[in-house]
């Protein structure tokens, strides 16, 4: 069976596959890895193809004629929430044009197949963690079998809709063939660009799944679950040399792991063997503030370079509403200790979290600065379909619109989608755009700028982020 995954084109050079999908600041552009892992199962019995309509920057109609080339049997196309409803329509106008089966993935889709299904374009939904439903759902239409058998698939017979049972999550990661595989077979690496990370970086995942309990994260509630299930070492030290050999280009690794350190003692064999082997690589993971200067130190000698570091807020009560399950005393202990061994942080900030006023969002501004990253992002809390945040925001009438085509603002960026009673959407915007302003003007962070030994790349990389950040700035301050 032809099989053909497609990240579909957008007005936005947008990254669906990413937690925060919106057109970034910094041109952030992310691989479609989901969809890319789903395409190398496939493709030991299937004849496939994957196509990133975002990265090449395709037009709608271009789009469509390089479908209609490669003349799919199955079509498998990325969706998320600020791009469904386009995405639909994207959909209908190809269908006009070709006889395929259109399949629909993504955590939107996931949490919401019936809405998905209404559309006559859409003939199934693949749920969850969908690489080997879609395996099985080709397996099955090639053999004319009974498509309720599969598992996490949803899909019209006749005028009704089936959701088959959920599909458990994927136990053997080590069975999944290498992601680097399928880039290198499908896709560009220049094209994908992370702020953070030295061009050109690679994104890969060492574990699925995270077991804590923040109630915005979307993926651990819509798509990846709350069971944590690893690569073995073995199998994830692979990979990186398979990177550092195969394709000599790639500057950085990141790995796009919900939490790359929940488990210390895996952290510590996977920086082992990386010493043993001598790869010579440079990587970056996400991380939580819990990490011991013991295991830090290791991950410094094995390559590790910056870590992002999801802080959230400056105030304890915030951080137990949203069920973080940190405190503020380990965030410090953790960011002392991460600096000690020479680490770089990228600190994430949330602000408009259930609980929040002025005066918290100021304790988070004062925590950033204390903490002193090397780098922080300010940004506005997403109530993203699927989380108990979506819920208890749209309960509480804290939701501004269910119209997801009203999501992105008209720079393609997630707009301010709360607003409460003590602090409206647009006080948010406000003071969002303030902290920015003065965390990166402050002289504490500019002096530390200044003085931290950055490369002429890394220099290279926080100029041009911080250039397009600050001409973002400028920009809606033009469009007000
Ligand atoms: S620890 Fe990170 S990945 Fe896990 S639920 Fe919380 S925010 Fe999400």
């Amino acid at each position: 069976m032809r099989i053909l995954f497609l990240n579909p084109p957008f007005k936005f050079k947008i990254s669906r596959a990413s937690r925060w999908p919106e057109f970034t600041k910094s041109g952030t552009l992310y691989y479609p890895f989901w969809l890319a892992y789903a395409t190398g199962v496939c493709m030991q019995n299937h004849e496939v193809m994957l196509l990133d309509a975002i990265a090449k920057e395709l037009s709608e109609r271009e789009a469509i004629r390089r479908v209609k080339k490669f003349l799919p049997d199955l079509l498998v196309v990325e969706t998320s929430t600020p791009t469904f409803k386009n995405d639909i329509k994207f959909l209908e106008k190809l269908r006009k044009e070709i006889e395929t089966k259109i399949a629909l993935v993504g955590t939107h889709a996931s949490v919401f197949p019936e809405e998905a299904l209404k559309s006559k374009a859409v003939d199934f939904v693949a749920r969850k963690e969908y690489d080997y439903t879609i395996l099985e759902l080709a397996n099955t239409l090639e053999k004319n079998g009974n498509l309720e058998k599969v598992l996490g698939l949803s899909f019209k017979k006749g005028r009704k809709i089936i959701h088959n049972p959920e599909r458990p999550p994927i136990q053997n990661l080590d069975a999944l063939p290498f992601v680097s595989q399928v880039y290198k077979k499908f896709l560009d690496v220049r094209d994908y660009r992370y702020a953070l990370a030295l061009h050109p970086m690679i994104q890969i995942l060492s574990s699925r799944g995270c077991p804590n309990l923040c109630v915005f994260c979307s993926w651990p509630q819509t798509s990846m679950s709350r069971l944590y299930r690893t690569r073995s070492p073995k199998n994830f030290v692979d990979e990186l040399e398979f990177i550092a050999n195969e394709m000599p280009e790639i500057k950085e690794i990141f790995i796009e792991d919900d939490t790359f350190t929940i488990n210390k003692q895996r952290v510590v064999e996977i920086c082992d063997l990386i010493k043993e082997r001598k790869l010579d690589i440079i990587w970056s993971a996400n991380v939580r503030a819990d990490i011991p200067f013991s295991v830090l130190k290791k991950m410094k000698e094995a390559g590790c370079r910056i870590l992002i570091v999801g802080f959230e807020s400056g105030n304890q009560q915030i951080l137990n509403n949203i069920k973080k399950g940190i405190t503020l005393e380990q965030a410090e202990k953790f960011t002392e200790a991460a600096k000690n061994a020479g680490l770089k942080i990228f600190g994430c900030f949330m602000i408009g979290l259930p609980g929040e006023t002025k005066e918290t969002i100021e304790q988070t501004f004062q925590f950033a600065k204390k903490l002193n990253p090397d780098m922080a992002f300010f940004q506005q809390a997403v109530p993203f379909p699927g989380t108990e945040f979506y819920n208890w925001a749209k309960q509480n009438g804290y939701l501004i619109t269910e119209d997801f085509d009203k999501w992105l603002d008209s720079n393609g960026r997630l707009d301010f989608l709360v607003s409460y009673q003590n602090l409206t959407n647009e006080e948010l915007r406000k003071i969002r755009d303030n902290l920015m302003l003065r965390f990166y003007l402050s002289p504490k962070h500019v002096w530390q700028t200044i003085t931290h030994n950055l490369s002429f790349d890394e220099m290279r990389r926080v100029f041009n982020a911080a250039k397009e950040y600050f001409s973002y700035l400028i920009q809606t301050k033009v469009k007000k």
